[in-house]
């Protein structure tokens, strides 16, 4: 039987440092185009506000509910796969995850109410009533999608061709395209028994995101210019949606890897251009305009600091999306 460490994660990601790091320099991701795409006042925040100012980093680690989901069920398989060769029997499968939930969840919650420095909640952060039932959806999405990993075809096949076989496993890489330093982690990539390279990307939400895939080009772009693969077309992406599960492969061509490029390069540029000086990489606030859209404010980490008066923002969206209390 195969033991597992019962290891508990800090609660406070130890990401959060290197995501500090990484802002003082321009570096493309996927997430980066995401938050510029939805408001420039939140890019400016999370990448050069946060190198100044203590308050804008600690809104920035606030974690929504289905945010820490995603965080345990993702780090959790990582600290498995550090640690394990084999698959585990069920029971201990099964001790695991109780492991999570009833050690590592409730100490982040508990640490969440007290609101000193570490873990913290959007909704506690917000005062944002939390439902019995919205308590019992989240450890149901954690449990259930670490059930369904140990059960995932793509872990059998992981395990099957050995650690020697695995290419990347969560490390933060970087690379070029034309000028641009990108960054990207991969939550597992190897190489399977019939020679194709095969990058996992473990999913706790139930539908692809709006930039899955400008992110899943970005692996293809990294694993060809890794020369991991003769071609594109002995690349693929498999997006494990484990709460379901459903398996979802989507293979690479070379279109696909040019396309990547030319989105990268012009995403670049857009987000350089409202630089204070591009050469520094340094910007200025006044340079990066707040959208009008309450409905997305609401859910801002940043929101107290546009919306210092909460209720300028309560009264706006009560009108315009009508929520139910
Ligand atoms: S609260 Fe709204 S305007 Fe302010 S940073 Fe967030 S999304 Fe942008």
């Amino acid at each position: 039987m195969t033991s597992i460490p019962v290891t508990v994660a800090p609660a406070f990601s130890e990401k959060a440092e290197e995501k500090a790091r990484d802002a003082r320099a321009f570096a493309w991701s996927a997430s980066r185009h995401d938050t510029f795409a939805t408001c420039p006042r939140k890019y400016y925040y999370s990448y050069y506000g946060i190198l100044e100012d203590p308050e804008v980093q600690r809104l920035k680690q606030l974690s929504a509910l289905a945010l820490w989901a995603g965080s345990v069920v993702h780090e959790t398989i990582e600290d498995f796969l550090r640690t394990n060769d084999a698959i585990p029997d069920p029971t201990v499968q099964e001790a695991l995850i109780r492991s999570v939930v009833h050690d590592r969840m409730l100490k982040e919650w508990k640490q969440s109410e007290g609101g000193t420095n570490g873990f913290r909640l959007f909704e506690h952060e917000y005062t944002q009533p939390i439902e019995q039932e919205d308590k019992k959806i989240l450890v149901g999405i954690v449990m259930r999608s670490l059930r369904n990993f140990f059960k995932s075809p793509l872990l059998r096949e992981a395990f099957k061709v050995r650690r020697s076989a695995w290419l990347s496993m969560e490390e933060l890489v970087s690379f070029h395209v034309d000028d641009v330093p990108v960054f990207l982690r991969m939550d597992l990539a190897f190489r399977d028994e019939r020679d194709r390279v095969r990058i996992v990307d473990w999913k706790t939400g139930r539908r692809a995101g709006k930039f899955n895939e400008v992110q899943i080009a970005g692996y293809a772009l990294y694993a060809a210019e890794k020369g991991w693969a003769k071609s594109a077309t002995e690349i693929s992406t498999e997006l494990a949606y484990l709460i379901w599960p459903r398996y979802v492969r989507k293979d690479v061509t070379q279109p696909v890897l040019d396309t990547a490029r030319r989105f990268v390069t012009r995403s670049a540029k857009t987000m350089r251009a409202l630089l204070n000086d591009p050469d520094s990489n340094t910007a200025r606030i006044e340079d990066f305009p707040r959208i009008d859209k309450p409905r997305i404010c609401r859910r801002c980490n940043f929101r107290k600091l546009c919306f210092p008066r909460a209720e300028a923002l309560e009264v706006r969206s009560t009108r315009r999306s009508a929520p139910k209390p």
